[in-house]
């Protein structure tokens, strides 16, 4: 049943665009592409970057790639762009990705609807007009029907609150701003803070140029092997000419890859079986270990402790120094509980004689930033260069910093102190006709992204077209809608053993970040999030209410 309010009369104001939409990555381009090139509206897209690309416009450190494999690490709504586009490795670089980008821009004709180089500030739904207002600290106020954050969910770069880091005298660098022309770490004493999945792809490339490196690590990473290289050239042939089959298994699939779960729990195996599976999963490479693993991977601990120590082992068999191997294998949580690095040569590195690891637990943790360099265990280990590899306010911070303020003046980061709450990670109640690609509490994160942006951005756009069809104003997720969600994506979480580990999946890197498990992992896959989201849709938008034109 369509739940239907007739609105009040509304006073008229000038509408500027029918949309906005707020980045210009993967998200927000085809966003734009959609709305602007299926319904023919009028719309524009507000970029703080002064390129497209988003993720990789931003991070250019050295190593800096993506894990998910190219052939379905990018858009596959045009046949005729799948079929054009050739990548030269299993992974590019981040180079590489954002020329696809460049190039997707170009063929869609997207960039003269972006303003770049313009931060949004404020996001303001005025409700006398139903419309938004969107600021930016360039002093545009533009109005619009309906706004669309494409601000992805690993934007807002998060620089821990280190003691003196501004007496630093030498250069200090964040991963995700990383100069234009590069850095040369030739003949410097440098030092990586932070043992992620960027600081996994950036130490064996930094350790190959820097005269020292010192990598401070706070949690040690189950890395797995990357195994990047360029594609058979037989193999990206038949992966073209079945791009129709690619699209529906990835969209069908459980994390937007064609890896599936093995349909078995790994203690009904025997150690030799198990060990042929993990040995066919590491010499395969990428994500299989964590994705494609026995099925109880994510729910039993002592299942999951099999499959750790496999990988513990690895670790002790690469890193000739007992003490260093040690430091570096994980104790404190799960495997897979944390985002899975994709390495390639991250442990032989610390196997170099440039190459010192400072752990938080045996070491002791940083103190503080010197003039010289960084104190930790009260040491003080002096550096030319700090690359900070802390990663991102994941998630809820992008949207936090917009300024968004919905009916009766209510702020999001207000109403999300204590966690995001959303119906669908699309919607939130009290905020209509806002609409979050890859939002909170949806796969977003725990998924190949491109396949859940285009689930996201085509959903939008069909609902929107819905509503100009159907002559509704606004659409607004209902309070009782949202509160089954948030209950929902808690609850499938704390099935898992996702919930005990210190990861940003939860917010743990961030200091005062409430505890939530920030993304949905639905327990039918991305595709049965997908189906999911259809349902709602076919209903007539379930657990949302609509205005009509008065
Ligand atoms: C190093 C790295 C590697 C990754 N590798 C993979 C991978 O292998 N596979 C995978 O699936 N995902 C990966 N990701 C996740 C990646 O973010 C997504 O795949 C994808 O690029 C997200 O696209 P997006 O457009 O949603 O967001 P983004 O690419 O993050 O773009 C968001 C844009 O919004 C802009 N923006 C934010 N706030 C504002 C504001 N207030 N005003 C104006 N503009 C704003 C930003 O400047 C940015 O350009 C990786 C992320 C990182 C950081």
């Amino acid at each position: 049943m369509v739940n239907v309010q007739s609105g009040a009369q509304k006073e008229s104001a000038k509408l500027d665009f029918d949309a906005i939409i707020i980045g210009a990555g993967f998200s927000g381009m085809y966003m734009l592409h959609s709305l602007r090139d299926k319904l023919a509206l009028k719309v524009t897209v507000f970029e703080a970057g002064n390129n497209v690309g988003g993720t990789w416009y931003w991070n250019r450190y050295p190593g800096a790639r993506c894990d998910s494999d190219s052939y379905i690490y990018c858009y596959t709504f045009d046949n005729h762009l799948l079929q054009e586009w050739n990548w030269s490795e299993r992974y590019p670089e981040q180079d590489e990705i954002l020329r696809y980008l460049e190039h997707c821009a170009e063929r869609f004709h997207l960039k003269r609807d972006i303003q770049f180089a313009k931060r949004v500030v404020e996001v303001t739904f005025d409700e006398a007009t139903d419309l938004w207002m969107v600021r930016t600290d360039k002093g545009d106020a533009v109005r619009a029907n309906y706004v669309i954050t494409a601000v992805g969910s690993l934007s807002a770069t998060n620089v821990p609150p280190f003691k003196g880091l501004g007496s630093f005298r030498g250069k200090s660098y964040h991963t995700a701003q990383w100069p234009h022309d590069g850095v040369d770490f030739t003949t410097k004493r440098v030092a990586v803070i932070g043992t992620g999945a960027t600081a996994v792809q950036a130490i064996p490339e930094i350790a190959q140029q820097a005269k020292h490196l010192t990598v401070f690590q706070r949690t040690p990473n189950f890395c797995v092997p990357a195994r990047n290289g360029r594609v058979d050239p037989g193999v990206a042939k038949a992966r073209k000419s079945d791009y129709d089959g690619v699209r529906e298994r990835i969209k069908k699939s459980f994390f937007g890859f064609e890896l599936n779960f093995i349909p078995k729990s790994v203690l009904d195996t025997t150690p030799e079986e198990r060990e042929q599976e993990f040995d066919r999963m590491w010499d395969a490479g990428g994500f299989a270990l964590w994705l494609a693993n026995y099925q109880d991977l994510f729910f039993s601990k002592e299942a999951n402790d099999i499959i750790a120590d496999y990988l513990k082992c690895k670790i002790r068999s690469t890193v000739h120094d007992p003490v260093v191997a040690e430091k570096l294998i994980p104790k404190t949580y799960p495997y897979g509980t944390k985002r899975q690095p994709l390495d390639t040569n991250y442990f032989e590195t610390f196997n170099k004689k440039n190459v010192l690891l400072v752990d938080a637990s045996t070491d002791g943790p940083i103190e503080e930033i010197t003039p010289n360099g960084i104190r930790a265990g009260g040491k003080e280990y002096p550096v030319d260069i700090i690359v900070i590899a802390t990663g991102f306010d994941a998630m809820t911070g992008p949207l936090n910093n917009l300024g968004i303020k919905g009916r009766g003046g209510r702020e999001l980061a207000q109403d999300w102190r204590d966690g995001p709450q959303t119906y669908l990670g699309l919607a939130v109640a009290g905020f209509p006709n806002l609409f979050t690609i890859t939002g909170p509490q949806s796969p977003s994160v725990l998924s190949n992204m491109p396949v859940s942006i285009e689930q996201h951005v085509e959903w939008i756009t069909d609902c929107i077209a819905y509503m100009r069809r159907n002559k509704r104003t606004t659409i607004e997720a209902t309070a009782q809608a949202q509160d089954a969600w948030v209950a929902h994506v808690a609850e499938v979480a704390n099935g898992t053993l996702m919930t005990g580990t210190d990861s940003w999946y939860m917010g743990a890197n961030i200091a005062g970040k409430p505890r939530r498990f920030l993304p949905y992992l639905c327990p039918e896959g991305v595709g049965g999030y997908r189906k999911k989201c259809a349902e709602i849709a076919e209903k007539g938008y379930e657990g949302f209410v609509f205005a009509n034109v008065a």
